[in-house]
């Protein structure tokens, strides 16, 4: 039997031994994680089988068929994008059995506590401090624009171990649980209304040492691993044909003939074959990550998302006419997620200026294409060879 063969039928056993109708969503999702169709990749006894990352759709396809119930995955975004992949490459036997379960399930929400202050796009300089008192660690300090953190369970957080050492060097990677009563969670209000992310202040935390993530000292190595993730899984997200952005510009440009210009043609048809290429670049990098961790590829895909969004939603608003000025809610509201293709044109618009800074800017991202994909010289760094402690800030 091919391994797609036998992927259906392994799914035909679950729907058969848990038919979605008669069956809670929560035992739905554990049953699937159990029986190794969450995510075919992962290793076995942890959701997976071991399988190419390709065959997911084949367990998709067959449960939604059948009316099963998914796990939401735009709600868990960063934990399945970003803290999963951490934990199984980095993890210990202990905390992969601990956290990819729930984590995949949703019924434990994750948030990603890196970006500072004063580091974000520096993100090494960062000056979060967490301190070795016996088998635990005290973390003070400050994280920003936490995405999801009023929701979250658990933060991968990296914390500066080691001040005395260069800043890519004193950092440790740990999971920091949002339930401690040091954490203090404020919400943020964004351009677009919403309070989606957060800050967060960390005073006396306490993270038992089981709670490491990879070695002390050698967070920056394990934060790459989510960072690489992070942006195939903010730009390189698995769309129909005119998913995302498009669909929605394209259906009004359909629907509303009264509203059409030449060059507003000229211009749509050009977004939209780009936006067709984005998509199908995106599915080859899917297909070369069936096996290992993505590298810096994924930047590539990040920098066309932005770069589609923030061109596909002007024009949409400008499509709109006057109506395209208008906001469709500007209560400050706490989104479980971010849904741009169920609000307006003017959230799209706004919310997609976020796209060229989340997950690295859009500047930064160019520099890792051309350091690390084209091969060009890098950038000066001073301070690569300085102790932390000793740097301007
Ligand atoms: C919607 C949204 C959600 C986010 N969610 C999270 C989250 O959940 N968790 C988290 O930790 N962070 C999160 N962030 C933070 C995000 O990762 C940072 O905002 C981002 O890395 C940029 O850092 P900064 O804001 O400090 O800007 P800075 O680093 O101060 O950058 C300012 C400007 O300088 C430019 N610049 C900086 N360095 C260079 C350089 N070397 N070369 C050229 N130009 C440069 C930048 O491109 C930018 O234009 C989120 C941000 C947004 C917008």
């Amino acid at each position: 039997m091919t391994d797609a063969a036998e992927l259906r039928s392994r799914a035909q056993e679950l729907l058969a031994a848990h038919p979605p109708a008669d069956t809670g969503r929560l035992d739905f999702l554990r049953a699937r994680f159990d029986a190794g169709l969450a995510w075919v990749h992962f290793p076995e006894g942890l959701g997976g089988l071991g399988l190419p990352r390709s065959l997911q759709p084949v367990v998709d396809a067959e449960l939604q068929a059948a009316g099963a119930p998914d796990n939401d995955p735009r709600r868990i975004g960063i934990g399945l994008g970003m803290a999963a992949p951490t934990i199984l490459q980095y993890g210990t036997e202990e905390q992969k059995a601990r956290f990819l379960k729930p984590l995949w399930t949703g019924e434990e929400v994750w948030c990603q506590l890196f970006s500072e202050p004063g580091a974000g796009s520096d993100l090494a300089a960062l000056g979060t401090r967490a301190v070795r008192e016996g088998d635990e660690w005290v973390v003070n300090g400050q994280k920003v624009w936490t995405s999801s953190a009023h929701l979250a369970r658990w933060a991968i957080l990296i914390a500066r171990t080691d001040p005395d050492v260069p800043k890519h060097r004193g950092i440790t990677y740990f999971v920091c649980d949002m339930t401690d009563p040091g954490v203090e969670v404020r919400p943020l209000r964004q351009i677009t209304g919403e309070a989606e992310f957060n800050e967060v202040f960390l005073t006396g935390v306490r993270i038992p040492d089981a709670h490491r993530l990879g070695g002390t000292g050698d967070g920056w190595r394990v934060a790459q691993t989510t960072l690489n993730n992070e942006r195939v899984a903010i730009g390189g997200m698995r769309l129909p044909r005119e998913g995302g952005m498009i669909g929605p510009v394209s259906k009004t440009w359909r629907e509303r003939p009264e509203l059409r210009t030449h060059d507003l043609h000229q211009r749509l048809l050009k977004l939209w074959v780009d936006a067709e290429v984005a998509r199908l670049t995106g599915e080859r990098l899917r297909q070369q990550l069936v096996a290992g961790q993505p590298g810096p590829e994924g930047a590539g895909m990040k920098l066309a998302f932005a770069r589609l969004n923030q061109e596909i939603s002007g024009l949409e608003v400008e499509l709109g006419g006057e109506e395209g000025l208008l906001y469709d809610d500007w209560t400050m509201r706490r989104p479980e997620l971010v849904d741009f293709t169920g609000r307006d044109a003017g959230y799209r618009y706004l919310r997609s200026k976020g796209n060229s800074i989340e997950g690295g800017t859009s500047e930064v991202l160019l520099n890792i294409v051309a350091e690390r994909v084209l091969g060009l010289p890098a950038e000066p760094r001073t301070d690569k060879d300085v102790a932390w402690k000793d740097l301007a800030r």
